[in-house]
């Protein structure tokens, strides 16, 4: 496995790569890595692609200092558990090789509803973080393959109009939600939990289940509230749960509001951590 602090080290070496007609598939992260991103560095090296992986936690995505702050960087362990999945390369950039002095720009992208709702209505300007930070690696990586975990479904949404709007010949591809034994959604802030409250957490993942299993006979008021109501329990603390239409992720009131499949999408507190999950009805 190969590492790569610099971004003309990196380039110089896929320039080699696409020499051999090998083509790229890329993994953005944040470090702090367990199953789910393992399951995307795992698809990409199973479909053949040269993969790389990038660990960088953008400071511009996060709108609560502190959450930056606590975010974990066991860059050690990640090294160690990319290279027993035999990734091929790692990109470790520093925030100086990201962010010129120069400055960088913002892509001008109109995200429509994704840019005020959901996740950027609780949490102003991250979405333009992830704007900037991928609009920057795309254009570093210049990947054939994109891989993404649909634990993030709306960043995924804003990522394809990015796609599309900057035109980038890059395929993306969503990989579905790898859950802890006890139905966590995996994700690196899950660290800061203690381990009863890791536990417990799992209500989370009943509550979407539970949901799914009466969508066929209740209305969407009363499958919300009952969700509410389970999911208010001290530590947890829900921020939102909505259904949403699983292809443009608008907020529905009644299931004739959407054609095709309809998500439930939640944001939970649990203490100073906040968690997020998502589930398509059946
Ligand atoms: P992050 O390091 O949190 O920025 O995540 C990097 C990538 O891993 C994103 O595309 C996430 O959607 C994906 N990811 C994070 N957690 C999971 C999970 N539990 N299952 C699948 N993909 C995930």
């Amino acid at each position: 496995m190969f590492l790569f602090k610099t971004i003309a080290a990196l380039q110089q070496h896929l320039q080699g790569v696409r020499k051999r007609n090998k083509p790229i598939g890329f993994v953005p992260t944040m470090g702090a890595l367990h199953k789910g991103h393992g399951s995307l560095v795992i698809h990409s090296l199973e479909r053949g692609h040269y993969t790389v992986v990038s660990i960088y936690v953008n400071p511009t995505q996060f709108n609560d200092p502190k959450d930056l702050e606590r975010y974990p960087r066991p860059v050690s362990e990640d090294l160690a558990f990319l290279n027993d999945l035999e990734c091929d390369v790692v990109f470790l950039p520093s925030d100086e090789e990201i962010y010129p002095e120069t400055g960088l720009k913002t892509p001008s992208v109109d995200l429509g509803h994704l840019g005020n709702t959901l996740e950027a209505a609780f949490r102003p300007g991250h979405f333009e973080g992830v704007l900037q930070i991928m609009n920057r690696l795309l254009d570093i990586v210049s990947p054939e393959y994109l891989y993404m975990g649909l634990k993030d479904l709306q960043q995924m949404a804003v990522v394809r109009l990015l796609i599309r709007e900057m035109e980038y010949s890059c395929r993306l591809i969503g990989l579905p939600i790898v859950r802890e034994s006890h139905g966590l959604a995996g994700s690196s802030r899950n660290e800061r939990l203690s381990e009863e409250d890791r536990n417990q957490a799992s209500i989370i993942y009943k509550t979407l289940q539970e949901t799914s299993a009466h969508f066929p006979h209740l209305s969407l008021a009363e499958l919300k509230k009952a969700a509410m109501d389970r999911l208010e329990q001290p530590p947890f603390r829900p921020e939102y749960f909505e259904f949403v239409c699983t292809d443009d992720l608008r907020i529905i009131s009644s299931k004739e509001d959407c054609q095709g499949t309809v998500s439930v999408v939640t944001a939970v507190w649990c203490g100073d951590v906040r968690l997020i999950d998502n589930m398509e009805m059946r």
